[in-house]
């Protein structure tokens, strides 16, 4: 009988920093003692792997002593949440928004800055430059900036490969570019990742290690979560069900083909539809205003409203058809303008998805942001680097 492999002092030490982590996340603030206890590690090994934490700025001591802890008091350990930060970038199709965020994943909400999208690469870099830079001249110390992209991400070569609503990116690396200008790390993480990690972080899929996340604003692409593992394919791309082909004979596609499920099915296909309907060019605001209250624009639009319903509903029947999720999430601005709309979309989605695979398959709305999302993906990041 083979012996086991002698694990290495210093992957085992990797391994407790990880498992301290997660304790905390999933705990909150705990004790050493409690820690020890959660884990099953001995004292002296955690108690050296918090050391080495504390030390990198990714843990704080809680100010109050634990009430919990028998004997001595300790006081508390807590993700780093005011001495260390992590930076959230959104790049999307029409705007930039950034926010600062404690390695708890919780959003310093009144650190949102928003810029509209300029048009070159060059200009998007400078844009999210001068946006960060009050921030990292301050006395925080910043762990690295997670970017949340649009489009296909090569996660191995931190590259954009293709983004149809963000083409100024397509064969570029915001990440390289940014971190060689900033002089912190910065990792690329495409969107409908980011929103599969803030969603399991804090959201609504906490318990969840089976579901799929649908973004369904500018383009339509999906995350799959199965076994708690983010389904990446070969180079990182998998997951473009907005590129599958529903009208062959359809409208262009950003992608550069034709009749695309994302063509049909999103915030922006609707955005398009209505505005032709309406015959004046919409804004996003005024598209919700218009199916929030009772119009003749209202009545005018409900064709287009119609059709995108379903539209968005295959999507969702194809992606419970093909991965079986526990539970569907949705990203899309004009189902949530009233509640009769999703509804809908649930209704339809339901009806042509497989009965066995749909049953017992909650569709819901997604309740983490991007802005969450680049933050979680960052975090992530970061915590994969320190504890790996
Ligand atoms: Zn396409």
């Amino acid at each position: 009988m083979r012996t086991p492999a002698r694990i290495e002092p210093r992957l085992l030490g990797q391994m407790t920093k990880r498992r301290i982590v997660d304790v905390l996340r999933a705990r909150g603030p705990s004790s050493r003692a409690e820690i020890v206890r959660e884990t099953g590690i001995s004292a002296p090994t955690i108690s050296k792997a918090v050391g080495s934490l504390l030390e990198a700025g990714l843990l704080e001591e809680s100010d109050s002593p634990s009430t919990t802890t028998v004997g001595r008091p300790g006081r508390p350990l807590m993700l780093a949440t005011k001495t260390s930060h992590v930076i959230g970038v959104v790049l999307d199709a029409d705007r930039i928004r950034t926010v600062t965020a404690g390695l708890d994943g919780a959003l310093h909400d009144e650190t949102v800055d928003e810029r509209a999208t300029p048009e070159s690469y060059a200009e998007l870099l400078d844009a999210v430059v001068d946006m960060l830079t009050p921030v990292l001249t301050s006395e925080i110390n910043v762990q690295g900036i997670g970017i949340s992209t649009p489009g296909l991400t090569d996660q191995v070569r931190q590259e954009v490969v293709l983004s149809p609503n963000l083409p100024c990116t397509n064969g570029r690396s915001p990440s390289t570019d940014l971190q060689a200008r900033l002089g912190v790390p910065c990792w690329l993480v495409r969107e409908t990742h980011a929103l599969c990690l803030a969603e399991r972080m804090q959201g609504r899929a906490r318990a969840l290690d089976d579901f799929v996340m649908l973004d369904g604003g500018a383009g339509l692409g999906i995350g799959v979560v199965q076994r708690g593992e983010l389904l990446h394919g070969h180079r990182g791309l998998a997951g473009e069900l907005g590129h599958v082909t529903v009208e062959p004979d359809g409208i262009r596609c950003g992608c550069g083909n034709v009749g695309c499920l994302e063509t049909r099915a999103t915030d922006h296909a609707l955005l398009r539809d209505a505005s032709r309907t309406l015959g004046r060019a919409l804004d996003p605001r005024e598209l919700i205003e218009i199916l929030t209250t009772p119009s003749a624009e209202r009545d005018a639009i409900a064709g287009d409203v119609d059709r995108v319903t379903t539209w968005l509903a295959v999507a969702i029947a194809a992606a419970i058809n093909l991965f079986n999720p526990r539970a569907v999430f949705v990203h899309a601005r004009w189902p949530r303008a009233r509640a009769d709309l999703f509804d809908a979309v649930r209704e339809r989605a339901l009806e042509r998805a497989l009965l066995p695979t749909a049953t017992h398959c909650p569709i819901q709305f997604a309740s983490a942001t991007k802005l969450h999302g680049a933050v979680a993906g960052g975090l992530q990041r970061l915590f994969d680097q320190q504890t790996h």
